[in-house]
């Protein structure tokens, strides 16, 4: 039996027909940059979420860029963020001249640790990223008191959180703006890059919409610089298709992150701690064990695929050594590094593949 990491073709047969009629209309108006199909699913994803505005950008590094941006964050500035996340969350804060801080996550949801976050702020402070890893929010509540006590902008990174909640409030409607991610592997995946920033606050919104194309307004007049970081109409057309899917999607990957979670009952295989107010998206389906590159071989002998999000924290990566961090600074982080593996938990995923993978794990350690 085959176990990829994840199959988008098997998602893709699902929605041929729909997403291929919806390119075609995009081909027939020729609106290729932004567009009727982008405003429409702009319209759609502010109305899933529960928020005011959303703006459709190039990729979900993008929307992190011009939402740092949009909220003056400058050369000299300090944000706050989480070392255990994709490189983009701390990119573009150094790229729009600030200092990354990042504070250890929390060893139980692999999210940034709420109680550490108050003693980095410093006077230089502006803002705070927290990032929704995979698929599971942050705890907002202890966030959005340190941000409103300092007076701090917050950004979602939601990525990897799009339909998640907490308290029964959707991802990226907590902070100043939440930015998101469709890239293929994404829950919500366009076929090529594309994200989007959600707010509710209509400066903020406008102000995005300027940046997203070139700082212009009127067009041709420029009061500041943005850059071309527009939503393409085919990526609009055909993510507008796959949101109407979305939730059915997002409740078959939990229905499957529960019967591994049944599996792995009572063996040595940990797994991260979904927090009793959040649902999670299950963006990935992590564990955390022993010998985990030895396991990853031994299920790619199998004919299982998983992967490692991420092998090496952001502190010490070696584009941020000015930065000054050294090996021990973020323990909790760099541990599991070393332990993470994420198993196949895609939506069109059959129960006798996740039975398969999950006793292949446990025939590893001996256990079956
Ligand atoms: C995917 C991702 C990004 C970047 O999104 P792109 O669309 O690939 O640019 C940023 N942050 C997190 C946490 C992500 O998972």
């Amino acid at each position: 039996m085959q176990v990829p990491i994840l199959d988008l073709k098997a998602q893709y047969a699902t929605v041929k027909d729909e997403v291929t009629r919806a390119i075609s209309d995009v081909c027939e108006s020729q609106a290729f940059a932004l567009g009727p199909a982008v405003a429409e699913f702009e319209k759609n994803v502010a109305a899933y979420c529960g928020c005011k505005h959303a703006i459709g950008v190039s990729s979900g590094t993008d929307a992190l860029l011009v939402g740092l941006m949009a909220l003056n964050v400058a050369p000299g500035d300090e944000v706050v963020t989480t070392p255990f996340t994709f490189f983009a969350t701390a990119g573009c804060i150094v790229r729009v001249g600030a200092r990354p801080v990042f504070v250890d996550v929390d060893p139980e949801s692999y999210n940034i640790d709420p109680a550490l976050i108050e003693e980095k702020i410093t006077g230089k402070t502006r803002a705070i990223i927290p990032v929704h890893l995979f698929g599971q929010l942050a705890q907002m509540k202890p966030i959005m008191d340190v941000a409103r006590r300092h007076n701090l902008a917050l950004i979602e990174d939601a990525c990897q959180a799009i339909g998640a909640s907490q308290d029964g409030v959707k991802a990226g409607t907590f902070g100043d703006c939440g930015c998101f991610s469709f890239y293929p592997t994404k829950n919500l995946g366009g076929f090529g890059d594309g994200g989007l920033v959600t707010t509710s606050s209509d400066e903020l919104a406008q102000r995005i919409r300027i940046l997203r194309d070139h700082g212009q307004n009127p067009r041709y007049f420029y009061k500041e610089i943005g850059g071309n970081f527009r939503l393409d109409g085919i990526q609009g057309a055909v993510l507008n298709v796959k949101l109407k899917h979305l939730e059915s999607w997002n409740v078959k990957r939990r229905q499957h992150a529960e019967l591994y979670d049944r599996l792995f009952t009572g063996s040595p295989v940990k797994t991260p701690r979904i927090d009793a107010n959040n649902v999670s998206i299950y963006h990935q389906y992590a564990i955390a064990v022993p010998d985990r590159d030895n396991l990853a071989k031994y299920l790619a002998e199998n004919g299982i695929g998983s992967a490692v999000f991420y092998p090496k924290p952001l502190h010490v990566q070696d584009c941020f050594v000015q930065l000054g961090y050294r090996e021990g600074d973020m323990p909790i982080a760099e541990r599991v590094c070393g332990e993470v593996l994420s198993l196949p938990v895609y939506p069109e995923l059959q129960p006798d593949q996740i039975e398969h993978t999950a006793r292949t794990v446990l025939k590893f350690y001996g256990l079956h």
